[in-house]
């Protein structure tokens, strides 16, 4: 029998990603299918921490293998920054077009525009936790251009191409984004291990 595994988000449009990547080898499953419908912690200071405590939280509470995963953008001439502050970089509520304002202002006159997008995933299993990570490199551009995708989509070019992720297809992107690297981690974990 397929065992069961929660992947620790309330975002439909991650989970279909990474339902479609990792196939049928395995059930994933929803917080909302197991009744969860709490703010779950995210108070660490790395992208580690935040989603191992998520996946911990969660595979502890309800018994049960979980996922999560958590994302940044990591400038290097900002010193890494907003990285694990990604969602809230220009303050609360979380808002993606001050984000990217405040980026585009940091970034004023900065000659290295090098920058990178890491997602890390925690898998817990049987309690014991797992990481995998995915990576994809490229440049912050002087202004924002391109109307798909999200959060700072339209300030990221990513390496060997001429347009930012916003200008891509969601299909394009999802190819080569740092979140389905780490997915396909995931899966290789699985395949290993015979899910
Ligand atoms: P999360 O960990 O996936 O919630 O991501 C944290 C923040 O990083 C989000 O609020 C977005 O601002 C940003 N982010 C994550 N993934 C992407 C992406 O694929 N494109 C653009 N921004 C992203």
């Amino acid at each position: 029998m397929t065992k069961k595994i929660v992947f620790a988000t309330n975002n439909r449009h991650k989970l279909e990603e990474v339902k479609n990547i990792l196939g049928k080898k395995i059930e994933i499953i929803s917080l909302q299918d197991i009744g969860c419908e709490e703010e779950i912690p995210e108070t660490a200071d790395t992208l580690e921490g935040n989603a191992e405590l998520k996946a911990q939280y969660i595979s502890q509470k309800y018994n049960i293998d979980c996922f999560a995963d958590d994302t940044g953008l990591e400038i290097a001439a900002l010193n890494g920054k907003p990285g694990v502050f990604s969602a809230r970089y220009a303050g609360e509520p979380s808002n993606s077009a001050n984000n990217v304002r405040k980026v585009l202002y940091e970034m004023q006159g900065k000659e290295n525009r090098e920058a990178q997008f890491r997602t890390v995933i925690c898998l817990v299993e049987n309690g014991k936790s797992h990481f995998f990570e995915g990576k994809i490199t490229g440049k912050i551009a002087q202004k924002p251009t391109g109307g798909n995708g999200f959060g700072y989509d339209p300030v990221f070019i990513p390496d060997g191409y001429n347009k930012s992720f916003a200008e891509l297809t969601t299909e394009d992107k999802n190819r080569i984004s740092h979140r389905a690297l780490a997915v396909k981690e995931l899966a290789v974990h699985f395949d290993n291990n015979n899910r």
